[in-house]
């Protein structure tokens, strides 16, 4: 224990299952297939992930609320696209007591639409109560088939859901932009994982919307992992649950919407399997749940000087704000470096005797791993100074590793090849439309890599190319990857 030693890029699977063990992230042995127990260090992360994306929420003017968890199933149906899609997914309550059944079952949200909506109608009448921006912080419930991994795919989403209503389609527009922008400045700036928004197929929308933008990463195994998605949902939600307003003309208008949904869990997963190392977790600075951990070196003869001084160094930063601990334990120092090293602490500081004897600390940044002795007066400002630098460079590699991952494939063969290397492929299509479904699905059983979508941030246009499955006239530059 202590000490991780697996390679992150050539075993990254294996890298991902034991992290979660040995920084004792999560425990998969609850009792309920596909349910996970989250525990203390991710949690705390994932709590200040919260803060700060709520905070960015708050400042492009949403506000917070709580609807409930259960959903009438009348509701749910309201939507004919959303029912279909989610159905195969929902957990039903159907009971209450000793087997008394509910009038009507109940379904466990597995997104909240259908909830937020019925309410909606009756808070929006005018204009005045327009734009209705809106978010909740919550935990929704989905039926997954496939193999379950605690962060990346479980039962049990903790996610973050925006719900906003317009007066026109041109508001809900602009809205989707200011969605990326909070991704770019929430999960690129501040959790240091780079991403591509993708218009997704139509096959591939969200249930009921008009369209679907997603932001993917990649996985250091070369696949991808869907992030935030924000979707535009037009009026296909406002007319069924009957959202309208008096507008200007003297007209009654139904809404035009958005919802974005940043889960939280999925996030976290993505962000340590994305940042860390052989030798463990990396965190950025603002997000470790201990941000200095401070490793005494004494002998018996200095232990309680040793001790006295990391309490005043350790007072220091604690005034000004940072979260910093003395790891004061039997293990040895360098069992101490492992430990923490593995747990993703940002900055360790050194202290024995030489420090003790010169009023100074010797710094050492997880990313940089560079011994710095620093007088105690510049402590807080170098301390602060290390813990950007951490995020710095954390974002500056990911952003490293992001480049290069996409390739050109024209044929099915170069396709495999590039899929087999890991990252995305950039392949002709015939199209995203309905009709290109079918080359779709044969690329996706030939090769076992999804369409992700056409890049929301630059048009490309594949002038004079052929569709790599059906050789029609190509309208789209599509990206491909194997999926998470
Ligand atoms: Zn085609």
């Amino acid at each position: 224990m202590g000490k991780l030693n697996i390679k992150h890029d050539e075993n990254f699977s294996e890298w991902f299952t034991e992290i979660i063990k040995q920084a004792e992230l999560a425990d998969i042995r609850y009792n309920v297939k596909g349910f996970v127990v989250y525990r203390p260090w991710a949690v705390i992360t994932m709590e200040k992930m919260y803060m700060l994306y709520e905070t960015e929420l708050q400042n492009k003017g949403h506000l917070p609320a709580w609807f409930p968890i259960v959903i009438p199933e009348s509701n749910f149906k309201l939507e004919a696209e959303h029912v279909e899609g989610f159905t195969p997914e929902v957990f039903w309550i159907t009971e209450h007591g000793d087997n008394e059944k509910f009038e009507e079952k109940l379904a466990l949200r597995p997104t909240s639409e259908t909830a937020m909506y019925k309410m909606y109608s009756l808070w929006v009448h005018g204009k005045k109560d327009l734009p209705l921006k809106i978010y909740q912080r919550a935990s929704v419930y989905r039926y997954e088939t496939k193999a379950t991994r605690p962060f990346l795919r479980s039962r049990e989403i903790f996610w973050i859901e925006g719900h906003d209503c317009f007066a026109t389609e041109k508001e809900a527009r602009d809205q989707v932009r200011e969605d990326m922008e909070m991704t770019e400045n929430v999960m690129h700036k501040q959790f240091c994982i780079p991403f591509i928004f993708f218009q997704r197929p139509e096959w591939d929308k969200f249930p009921g919307a008009i369209h679907t933008y997603a932001a993917d990463t990649m996985l250091p195994d070369g696949k991808v992992l869907q992030l935030p998605s924000t979707h535009l949902l037009g009026q296909n939600f406002s007319k069924p649950f009957n959202i309208k307003f008096l507008d200007d003309d003297g007209q009654e208008k139904f809404v035009w919407q958005t919802c974005y949904g940043p889960a939280i869990s999925r996030i976290y997963g993505g962000m340590i399997a994305i940042l860390g190392d052989d030798k463990g977790l990396r965190l950025p600075f603002d997000l470790a749940p201990v941000q200095g951990i401070i490793v005494p070196i004494f002998t018996d003869k200095n232990k309680d000087e040793v001790l006295a001084y990391c309490e005043k160094v350790k007072g220091i930063l604690e005034m000004e704000g940072y979260k910093v601990m003395i790891d004061n334990s039997e293990n040895t120092p360098g069992f101490k470096f492992n430990e923490w090293e593995m747990k993703g602490v940002p900055i360790r500081l050194e202290i024995g005797q030489n420090e003790l004897g010169a009023d100074t600390v010797t710094l050492v940044a997880r990313t940089s791993r560079e011994k710095v002795n620093v007088e105690l007066s510049k402590l807080v400002e170098t301390f602060k100074h290390k813990g950007k630098e951490v995020t710095d460079t954390l974002r500056a590699q990911a952003d490293k590793n992001f480049e290069d991952i996409i390739h050109d494939a024209e044929t099915i063969e170069e396709l495999k090849d590039v899929l087999d290397k890991g990252g995305f492929a950039r392949v002709p299509l015939c199209s995203i439309d309905m009709d290109g479904k079918e080359c779709a699905d044969n690329i996706k059983s030939e090769t076992h890599g999804d369409i992700r979508g056409v890049r929301f941030d630059k048009i490309e246009t594949p002038e004079g190319k052929k569709c790599i499955y059906c050789g029609k006239p190509a309208k789209h530059y599509v990206y491909v990857a194997r999926q998470y």
